[in-house]
């Protein structure tokens, strides 16, 4: 047979070819789920298909480039061929997601019930998608080019279709962000990425060590106050959820989005502080940990205790209520709440989730009951995206017209920009009800309250076509990394922890981080621990040493 004739072609033609290949045969789950995702098919959506069927081509194109050498590339593509054409098989047949489980589940399982999902359908995919490909490949006649000269070639490859991957993420951009964070089960979707990922997710699982938690600032306890009172202190700490410095009116933002913080008289605005990293899952941990940006690891963070773990060394009621996804490490060893599950009747939930207001449900009678000084932190949805219109009701819709739907494209950026102002105006009026709601709380009970208030990274709204956030932070525009951070100290709280108010609001414009806030924590609750470091500490040198 014909067929079996050697194919002559140069390694970069072969690379090309399968990569194209990989992305469309192989891929009909991932299609018809990214275009259902994307509104649906219309003709209209021809170009976006097009341009991500190349950019998804030119990834795969770049690293195989990079594995593009004798005795090297043929068996990968071999083995690559053989299992996406199983993977394929399995997702359209049976609608599944290829995950950690998912790979878990089949190394786990026993013969017979693996050998239940042979099927004759299975053996023709097999054949045509995998057994076919393989033997063209293994019978073809590659040339490679040889020395330096051939490694600067494949280096050039691999750059090129990088290079053209980004080009075309820009301009496909505004689309792509949104609906792949919305819909995350397109990642597991795409193969043969999804399979190799859950592959080296289980191995890491497998073979990971137990995580013991090494102990942190045990030496910690309560500096002496200097005032007579007996008073008990209550710290809450906000973590805001994707609000930009930017667009806050106290920052200088020409929307009022801050209406009533700014009638808060003693509220002290830092306006000049950088986030930890660009996405929740580092900056949370980070912020919370004692690493600093600089050093910070999740590893190293999960791995060793944090600011919770040291008040409560030292004697504090610690207490973490949820309104977002979790606080990825940092409140491990504390209690918790979860109030981002909709409770039906519950006042501040809607059908499918609640606005922030309701971290605050029952807050006067926890503050009420609590026995020993007590810090809270109340984790926010803030003005997490794509869907901004989503997380305010409706009294807060102040600025428009809004976009209201999570699929970025269909709306203007003004209208983009507008949902997202109305999120930074109910949080205004989340963080005054919150201080007011200290202030009554304070007039009850023999307590001195505090709030302090910072958001875990900003976003991007269309500057440089960028949208929404978790860029590389070497290369994160400054929307993405500028967050706000505001203190509220009340004059029964200055005056036991001898905090001079004046001399920090003239600190107000220094140029702060995420990296003072463990300190800065620790500084202003007086709480002596080896572990302080003063040159970190923004309330330090406003405190009278006692
Ligand atoms: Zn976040």
């Amino acid at each position: 047979m014909k067929i079996f004739t050697r194919p002559r072609l140069s390694h970069d033609v072969l690379t090309l070819l399968a990569s194209a290949l990989l992305a469309s045969a192989y891929n009909v789950a991932f299609w018809r789920s990214f275009s259902a995702a994307a509104g649906g098919f219309s003709m209209s959506q021809v170009p976006l298909l097009l341009g991500c069927f190349v950019l998804i081509a030119l990834l795969f194109n770049a690293v195989l480039a990079l594995f593009s050498f004798r005795y090297v590339l043929k068996p990968i593509l071999i083995a690559l061929f053989v299992a996406t054409a199983l993977t394929a098989f399995f997702m359209v047949s049976y609608g599944v997601q290829i995950d950690k489980s998912m790979i878990q589940n089949l190394f786990e399982t026993d013969v017979r019930e693996a050998s239940e999902l042979f099927s004759v359908q299975m053996l023709l995919a097999l054949s045509l998608l995998g057994v076919l490909p393989a033997l063209l490949v293994w019978r073809a006649q590659v040339s490679f080019p040889q020395g330096l000269r051939g490694l600067g070639r494949r280096a050039g490859v691999a750059a090129l279709s990088l290079t053209l991957a980004l080009v075309l993420l820009v301009v496909f951009f505004k689309t792509l962000a949104p609906t792949l964070r919305e819909h995350r089960e397109l990642r597991y979707l795409l193969t043969p990425t999804n399979y190799i990922q859950a592959i080296n997710g289980y191995i890491k699982q497998r073979f990971a060590r137990r995580i013991v938690v090494a102990p942190l600032g045990t030496d910690a306890i309560k500096g002496v106050t200097a005032s007579e009172n007996k008073h008990r202190s209550v710290t809450v700490i906000v973590v805001g959820e994707t609000a930009r410095a930017a667009n806050f009116s106290l920052n200088g933002y020409a929307r009022a989005t801050n209406p009533q913080l700014a009638l808060q008289p003693e509220l002290l605005n830092f306006n000049h502080v950088a986030s930890c990293g660009t996405a929740t899952a580092v900056s949370l941990p980070c912020v919370f940990s004692m690493l600093g940006r600089e050093h910070y690891s999740d590893t190293q963070a999960y791995a060793q205790e944090g600011l919770l773990d040291v008040l409560r060394h030292a004697g504090f009621e610690v207490l973490w209520r949820d309104n977002n996804s979790g606080c990825k490490g940092a409140c491990d060893r504390v209690a918790y709440e979860d109030l981002s599950v909709p409770e039906k009747g519950n006042p501040w939930c809607v059908a499918d989730e609640c606005y922030d207001e309701r971290l605050l449900e029952r807050l006067p009678e926890i503050i009420h009951e609590a026995r020993d000084d007590l810090v809270i932190v109340l984790h926010q949805k803030g003005s997490h995206g794509p869907a901004y219109h989503k997380r305010y009701p409706a009294a807060f819709q102040r600025f428009g017209p809004v976009c209201e739907t999570n699929e970025l494209e269909k709306c203007s950026r003004e209208s983009i920009v507008a949902a997202y102002d109305n999120t930074i105006l109910y949080t205004d009026h989340v963080l005054n009800k919150t201080i007011e709601l200290l202030k009554a709380s304070e007039r009850r009970d023999p307590i001195n309250t505090a709030m302090l208030y910072f958001s875990d990274h900003g976003e991007s709204l269309g500057e440089h076509n960028l949208y929404l956030h978790g860029a590389p932070y070497m290369i994160a525009p400054a929307e993405q990394r500028e967050v706000p951070l505001m203190l509220w100290l009340s004059a029964g709280y200055r005056d036991r922890y001898q905090i001079d108010q004046r001399c920090l609001a003239a600190r107000t414009s220094q140029s702060f981080s995420h990296d003072n806030v463990f300190h800065s924590v620790l500084g202003m609750l007086n709480v002596n621990t080896a572990l302080y470091n003063p040159r970190l500490d923004l309330v330090g040198p406003c405190r009278n040493d006692v």
